[in-house]
């Protein structure tokens, strides 16, 4: 191998350029050539690409965001898509790939390695968490930090006008964001795909929290959840059903993917794109890093896609004991 490429693809997420530095550093380290892909699968299609060394990523460790820029390609599920994409890199002289992504963009990496003899490796990058080969993805972190801080504030206000808020936070199909900074932020209740609380419940906890003397609360429900059509309809439902409550929605929306990344997503960023060169080096292909009881584990894309991503819902009882 003298050329590897790197990209990044899917939602972006806070520690993406520490990831995409760490491989272009590593490559200059073992001498050998780096090439970023612009929009993910996007531009490998559409060869839109540039060369990259030591000095074209110095200070981008400390910014959010993706310099490569980040897009979700229609093209790239077509058999055409990725045929234009294989021949660009063979054009180019792209030995091999890594994939710094989501699940998505693991299961395009899986079909183009099955599809193609182009190594590839994934490197987990979503604020989701959604990925079962690793304990942590980059930029999840950084999110819980964010969405932290974004809760406290909305905190200062719920108790000053004796409010019950209904704060939207991301993660897609999984309920890791809103479980965690459930728990951190001291919610109510919080509701997650993984676990159907029920209408019932839900307005059961809130009229023991009124009765224990509390004036307002914070109920976390992360987007994917299922109990009501969306949060603004859930919200409605409450206000219907528990009257005396002054009931307010917050979507935190896109400001979750931005800003620094933190120390530990950095470190995981850079501790993960330094393996996945290695092991392309090594002749290893078409896996996943990620991080297990803080070793550096490689595994199928099977087992990364796989449905359960082993979310901890003891934290579910954890809150419940702590929101009497
Ligand atoms: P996040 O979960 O953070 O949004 P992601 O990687 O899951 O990130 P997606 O948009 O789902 O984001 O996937 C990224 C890209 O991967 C897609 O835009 C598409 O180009 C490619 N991709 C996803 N699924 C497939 C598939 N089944 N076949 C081919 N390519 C795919």
């Amino acid at each position: 191998i003298t050329t590897i490429g790197v990209m990044t693809s899917g939602g972006d997420s806070p520690g993406m350029n520490a990831a995409i530095r760490a491989v272009a550093r590593a490559c200059a380290y073992y001498n050998v050539k780096c090439i970023g892909f612009y929009r993910g699968y996007q531009g490998m299609i559409e060869g839109d690409y540039c060369m990259m060394n030591a000095r074209s990523v110095r200070n981008i460790i400390s910014q959010g965001g993706t310099i490569l820029k980040s897009a979700r390609s229609k093209d790239f599920r077509t058999p055409e898509g990725r045929k234009k994409a294989a021949d660009n890199l063979k054009e180019i002289g792209v030995d091999a790939m890594v994939l710094i992504g989501g699940d998505g963009t693991f299961r395009g990496g899986q079909i183009f390695s099955e599809e193609y003899d182009i190594p590839v490796i994934g490197v987990p990058g979503t604020i989701d968490n959604d990925i079962a080969g690793t304990n942590f993805t980059i930029g999840y972190d950084t999110a819980l930090n964010t969405v932290i801080e974004a809760i406290d504030k909305i905190r200062d206000t719920a108790s000053s006008h004796d409010r019950l808020f209904f704060i939207e936070v991301m993660g897609r199909d999984a309920g890791f964001i809103a479980l965690n900074t459930g728990v951190g932020a001291g919610a109510e209740e919080i509701l997650i795909p993984e676990e159907d609380l029920g209408l019932d419940r839900l307005l059961e906890s809130l009229k023991r929290s009124k009765r224990s003397g509390k004036s307002s609360s914070i109920v976390v429900v992360s987007e994917g959840d299922k109990i009501g059509k969306n949060v603004y309809e859930l919200a409605d439902y409450v206000t219907e059903n528990l009257p005396d409550y002054e009931v307010k929605v917050t979507v935190l929306g896109h400001m979750q993917r931005g800003g620094s990344p933190s120390c530990f997503d950095r470190t995981l960023a850079s501790r993960l794109c330094v393996k996945a060169v290695e092991l392309l080096l090594d002749g290893e292909k078409n896996i996943m890093v990620g991080i297990i009881n803080n070793e550096i584990a490689a595994t199928s894309f099977d087992t990364g896609l796989k449905e359960d991503h082993g979310i901890n819902k003891e934290l579910l009882r954890i809150s419940d004991i702590l929101s009497t």
